[in-house]
């Protein structure tokens, strides 16, 4: 599905740390792949990387977007015996993280740390046995006895991960830590990897946008795109598939991993981008499924489409199983149709393109 070169560029980038607020370590493994795709790399003063493909300045410019961050956690506190206390970066979930091992970020290296989980034997009512735990409710061992010895090694403020990495449960399906949002990042890349072959053919300029901090509010997102005011965006994240045990089809919706990327309709998403994207899938026979907006889209497209006068905006979703978990799952048959259709898609667009709701 993809080459060497592509596959192992998706194994480094997912597996590389980069918490919200802390992207630089994957941000430089995604410039490093893009720069030899494009024409141009920069970096935003967050560390929000872009890249560009450069037609003529005349043309419109059409913007790929997906985020760069992940979920995580970070130091909060060291106990005097040097038992440390997290906080979440972003959505973490609290109750998944007992019996886990971690990786603490800190300036003189990586250091491993467990997250303590009391025997069963021994829990009781005092110690958090039976109960969902709070993360304040939660520490991590790092093998010292002392403030002391941790504050040589850590400090307060570090970022922190699961240790989780990739694996494959098969062919087409991969689980890991972070798919949400690296896959993204990688996604547009391959967009511009195939713009770059067609470059002859392309009609517009195209600049795919790696934002940082979307988990906490899209705020990468809105500081690029309200200083290149691209003509449009195609957005990219990862959705929830709602095809596991448990999960009110309808309450949530019914989006399956295996079933093609999503088009969303409503809110942020411009009629006549999303009708474009709609018009492709069905010329190149992708097979796509549908999502409803309510009041926001949840993705860094609630950034972007209400900059400065406004950005027509669309957000194409990889349908992905137990979103803010170290075991998120996605079929790389639907990341392959939705790079696809988001190249397709600008291929598509006119040098006087124009994206209007008929009124
Ligand atoms: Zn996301």
């Amino acid at each position: 599905m993809f080459d060497k070169e592509a596959q192992s560029f998706l194994e480094e980038l997912i597996i590389t740390p980069s918490p919200t607020g802390y992207e630089w370590p994957g941000q430089k493994v995604w410039k490093e792949y893009i720069s030899r795709y494009s024409d141009k790399v920069e970096t935003g003063v967050y560390g929000s990387a872009m890249a560009r493909l450069q037609i003529n300045a005349d043309l419109p410019t059409i913007m790929l977007e997906a985020h760069a961050d992940e979920i995580g956690m970070v130091v909060q506190h060291i106990s005097d015996n040097g038992f440390i206390t997290l906080n979440k970066l972003g959505g973490s979930d609290s109750t998944i993280a007992r019996g886990k091992r971690v990786y603490i970020h800190s300036k003189k290296g990586r250091v491993t740390g467990v997250v303590g989980n009391t025997a069963i034997h021994l829990q009781d009512s005092k110690n958090g046995g039976g109960k969902q735990p709070a993360w304040k409710d939660i520490f991590v061992d790092i093998g010292v006895s002392s403030k002391e010895e941790a504050l040589e090694m850590i400090q307060v403020g570090d970022p922190v991960t699961f240790t989780d990495e990739l694996d494959y449960l098969n062919d087409e399906i991969i689980t890991g830590r972070a798919l949400d949002n690296r896959i993204g990042g990688f996604a547009i890349a391959q967009v511009v990897k195939r713009l770059k072959k067609q470059k002859k053919d392309l009609k517009v300029n195209v600049i795919a946008l790696n934002s940082v901090q979307e988990e906490v509010g899209g705020f990468g997102a809105r500081m690029m795109s309200f200083r290149h005011m691209p003509h449009a965006a195609l957005v990219t994240d990862v959705t929830h598939a709602t095809d596991t045990p448990g999960i009110n089809n309808k309450e949530h919706g019914s989006v399956k991993i295996g079933g093609g990327p999503t088009v969303q309709h409503g809110g942020a998403n411009h009629p006549a981008v999303v009708d474009l994207i709609e018009q492709i899938a069905a010329d190149k026979k992708i097979e796509i499924q549908h999502e409803a907006t309510s009041i926001r889209t949840g993705t860094d497209t609630d950034s972007i489409f209400y900059q400065q006068t406004g950005i027509p905006s669309a957000l194409i979703s990889l349908p992905l199983r137990y979103m803010h978990s170290p075991v998120e799952t996605v079929s790389l048959k639907d990341l392959d149709n939705l790079i696809t259709l988001m190249a397709e898609t600008v291929m598509a667009m006119k040098e006087d393109q124009e994206f209007v709701i008929e009124g």
